[in-house]
């Protein structure tokens, strides 16, 4: 069985005016490859700061952690962008897309960040879109889509590189309950396709969606409780699991064929990828 990521003893120190905030203090925690793992725990705990390192997004004070086989602490700041680039699926609550790109083209920027251009990732990129129900609505800008749709749009985003798993901050935070159900429905196909998925959440109906919660308090884990085994529910599922990716999960999945609304002119020139956006604070 092989990680997705491995973290030991990982402490992270902010230094300011008034003195230290240790927001970790010593966390541990291993997340096999295929596990969906919902991070949880009051306002300040420490999640949002152990998303970003494991996004590489910032380092830690002390402490290992591994992604995949690669220990990230020893890695350059190059070498992190390039891991956040092409091993890491990012999704925000605010969904973070280029409000002048097209959804085709959202799910292709981290992409083009890396420098891969043409068919062959044009294709790939509509596939994702069909899967994530978008398929109809390849030419729409994130203003013609509800919160919903945004939010898939990101979920394709994050999977266009394949990535080792996908860091979730409250991807559902800014939903109606209803909407919320999908993006989870759409997060657990993800998975049971093998999809590694860590997500922070505060809300219990929400983690109790997936395999495992971990809760911290005051930067410790206080508790990791496995709800359901990994692997456990492709047999139930029906759906066929394709490969090197995520099987067909909405009604107009694979739908490739342009509606008329989906003719339209030459898409804006393409914005560098502003890799990737720091969540708040
Ligand atoms: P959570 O996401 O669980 O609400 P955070 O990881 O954001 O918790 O914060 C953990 C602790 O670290 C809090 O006390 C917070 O104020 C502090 N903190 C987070 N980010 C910074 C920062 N950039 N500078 C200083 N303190 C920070
Ligand atoms: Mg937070």
């Amino acid at each position: 069985m092989g990680w997705a990521a491995r973290i030991r003893r990982v402490t992270k120190e902010y230094v300011l005016d008034g003195g230290t905030v240790r927001a970790l203090r010593g966390v541990d925690l291993e997340v096999p490859a295929g596990d969906y793992v919902a991070v949880m725990g009051a306002s300040g705990s420490g999640k949002s700061t152990l998303l970003n390192l494991l996004g590489c997004l910032d380092r830690p004070t002390s402490g290992t952690i591994l992604l995949g086989d690669e220990d990230v602490t020893l890695a350059d700041d190059d070498r992190l962008s390039e891991i956040r680039a092409t091993h890491i699926g990012f999704v925000f609550q605010s969904y973070n897309l280029i409000p002048q790109l097209t959804v085709l083209e959202n799910i292709e920027v981290p992409l083009i960040y890396q420098g891969n251009y043409g068919s062959k990732y044009r294709k790939r990129c509509h596939e994702l879109a069909g899967m994530v129900g978008l398929g109809k609505r390849l030419n729409h800008r994130p203003t013609q889509l509800s919160g919903g749709q945004q939010q898939r749009v990101a979920i394709a985003r994050s999977l266009v590189n394949d990535p080792l798993f996908i860091l979730a901050d409250e991807p559902t935070g800014n939903l109606d309950s209803a909407t919320s159900d999908e993006i989870l429905n759409l997060l657990e196909s993800l998975n049971r396709s093998g999809k590694t998925i860590i997500m922070v959440t505060h809300e219990p109906d929400v983690g109790a969606r997936t395999r495992r919660i971990v809760r911290l308090m005051d930067g410790m884990v206080q508790s990791d409780q496995r709800l359901r085994e990994n692997g456990e529910g492709e047999a139930e599922s029906g759906e066929p699991k394709a490969e090197g990716g995520p099987s067909a999960i909405v009604d107009d999945r694979n739908s490739y064929t342009r509606s008329p609304e989906d003719t339209a002119p030459a898409p804006p020139p393409l914005l560098p990828y502003a890799c990737p956006p720091t969540p708040d604070p």
